[in-house]
């Protein structure tokens, strides 16, 4: 699965997930675009990837101006854009339906699908005119299961689906590929705030009840996401678009 010369451009890039992904890509050879919010967080997070091509941005994916920006200047500075890792997320508040404000329905969707709007928007514009592209967007579980306390989260990832949905539909006679992958719960920062969310008094028990609602008794490493995602953006998946993976250690056989 040889990315050399292929450019590679990730959201969210700093996170557990994001990051992961992008030094997966660098193993393999690719030249990286990296897109988060805080500059210095993210150079930091670069200097951990060992590949020679690394370009940073900070962009706030949820604002159509900036994700305009960074895919401008990841076409600018790499010529192309082989690949669309659109994964910055948050999980938003822990809030019971009866309770949600419209704050917090909004903070989420603005990221997880305004966020994904924007970003495939640009980058679909440059791989649909260079006629080849392959973009995973980062759904979740909660795609496709509700969870309590996280019904933003969840509309918001469904959202994901369909969005993947359509936009394969759009690109398929261009030669873009569009796919989601579904990560249960992965050992990163989002599930430490969501431990720490649902069970205030004792993130430790979330944990272990999260765990014990996935047959193999463990969260996922942010590597297992990360390649998943490698393979779906590769010539080896190259007969695979409009789905979504669920990567969840069996929950999907419950
Ligand atoms: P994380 O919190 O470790 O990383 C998320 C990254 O996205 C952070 O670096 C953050 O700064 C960045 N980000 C957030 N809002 C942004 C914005 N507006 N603009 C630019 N960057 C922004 O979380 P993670 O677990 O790596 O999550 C990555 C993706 O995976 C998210 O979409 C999340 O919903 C999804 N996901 C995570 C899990 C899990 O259990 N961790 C499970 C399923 C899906």
């Amino acid at each position: 699965m040889s990315f050399e010369d292929k450019v590679v451009l990730i959201t969210g890039a700093a996170g557990g997930i994001g990051l992961a992904t992008a030094k997966s890509f660098a193993k393999e050879g690719a030249k990286l675009a990296l897109v988060d919010l805080n500059q210095e967080t993210l150079e930091k997070a670069a200097s951990t990837i060992d590949a020679t091509d690394v370009l940073t941005l900070t962009a706030n994916v949820a604002k159509e101006e900036e994700a305009k920006a960074y895919v401008e200047k990841t076409k600018e500075h790499y010529g192309r854009i082989d690949v669309f890792i659109n994964n910055a997320g948050i999980n938003g508040d822990y809030q019971f339906i009866t309770d949600i404000t419209e704050e917090n329905i909004k903070k989420v969707l603005d990221v997880n699908v305004m966020g994904v709007f924007f970003g495939l928007k640009y980058v679909l514009q440059v791989m649909k005119e260079q006629k080849s592209g392959a973009v995973v967007n980062t759904a979740s579980n909660g795609g496709w299961l509700g969870a309590p306390g996280m019904s933003a989260y969840v509309a918001s990832k469904h959202a994901v689906v369909g969005i993947t949905k359509s936009a394969a539909l759009e690109g398929a006679q261009y030669g873009v590929r569009v796919n989601a992958v579904a990560p249960t719960a992965v050992d990163t920062d989002m599930m430490k705030r969501i431990e720490s969310n649902t069970n205030p008094e004792d993130a430790a028990a979330a944990k272990k009840a999260i765990e014990a609602s996935i047959p193999m008794g463990r969260y996922s490493t942010p590597e297992e996401i990360a390649d998943l995602m490698v393979f779906l953006s590769s010539d080896k998946a190259s007969f695979i678009s409009g789905t979504y993976y669920r990567i969840d250690g069996g929950q999907s056989s419950t």
